[in-house]
C-alpha cells in the first residue's frame, strides 16, 4: 500500500552504485527503512542523491516483515544547506537527527517531534553564533526527552518537590532522580553532580523557554 507523508532523512547507507538505503523519520508513519532505487543516477527520479536533512513530501511502500519499503516519489523541500556555514550548527543538527534516530522506534509516530525537529533546525539555520546553536540544541533536547516520555524535572526538586526558591543554595542534578535535586536530597544520590549557580539557575524552566534566535543572546 502506497502511504504519502511528509518525511526528513535522518542516516543514509550507500547501496549498490546507484542506491541508497535510508532511514526517514516520517511525521504519520514513524521512522521508516526505505530503499531509493537509482537515486544516486546522474538522472535520479529524486532529485539527486538523498542527504541526512533532506526533508520534504514523500510517497513510499510502507516495508513488510523483513524487506525494506520502497521510495517512488520524494518532492523536496530543503536541504537544511545553510547549516553547512556554521561548524557548530552542523554539528548540533547532526547531533538532534542522531538522537532522534536512537531514542525512536520504527513506525511509532511522534508528529510533535517531527515538527519540533524540522522547527530546530530551521532556527540552527538562522543563528548568528555558535552559543546560540548550543543553546538550541539544549532547548531541542529537553523538547525531544519531555515528548518521548522522558522529560527531566528542571523546575522543582525532583526527590521531594521542593519548589525553587531565588536563589537556590546550590544546584544538583541527578540522572538517578531524573532532573534537579535540592541540597536536602542531594546526599541520597550517588550519581548527584553539582551544577554551577549559572547552568543551574538556566535550566529552571522558565527561563530556558525564552531562548530564542536572536533575543536572548548570550544571556538566559
Ligand atoms: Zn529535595
Amino acid at each position: 500500500m502506497l502511504r504519502k507523508d511528509q518525511a526528513i532523512c535522518i542516516r543514509t547507507v550507500d547501496y549498490s552504485e546507484t542506491s541508497q538505503v535510508l532511514t526517514m523519520f516520517c511525521r504519520e508513519a514513524g521512522k521508516q527503512g526505505i530503499m531509493a532505487k537509482g537515486s544516486r543516477r546522474p538522472k535520479s527520479p529524486f532529485g539527486g542523491a538523498i542527504e541526512v536533512f533532506s526533508h520534504g513530501q514523500i510517497v513510499f511502500s510502507e516495508h513488510t516483515e523483513g524487506r525494506l519499503g520502497t521510495f517512488t516519489e520524494f518532492e523536496r523541500q530543503g536541504d537544511c544547506m545553510l547549516l553547512r556555514r556554521r561548524l557548530q550548527s552542523l554539528n548540533a543538527g547532526l547531533f538532534a537527527v542522531e538522537l532522534v534516530n536512537l531514542l525512536t522506534t520504527e513506525k511509532d509516530p511522534h508528529p510533535e517531534v517531527f515538527d519540533a525537529l524540522i522547527r530546530f533546525l530551521g532556527d540552527l539555520e538562522q543563528v548568528g553564533s555558535d552559543a546560540e546553536a548550543t543553546q538550541l540544541l539544549i532547548v531541542f533536547q529537553l523538547e525531544l526527552l519531555g515528548r518521548l516520555g522522558t522529560g527531566i524535572i528542571l523546575g522543582r526538586c525532583a526527590n521531594c518537590s521542593a519548589a525553587h526558591a531565588e536563589p537556590w543554595p546550590a544546584y544538583f542534578f541527578s540522572s538517578t532522580a531524573h532532573g534537579m535535586l535540592c541540597r536536602d536530597c542531594e546526599g541520597s544520590f550517588a550519581d548527584r553532580i553539582q551544577v554551577s549557580r549559572e547552568a543551574g539557575g538556566c535550566l529552571v524552566e522558565p527561563k530556558l523557554n525564552r531562548i530564542r534566535v536572536g533575543k536572548n543572546a548570550g544571556g538566559g
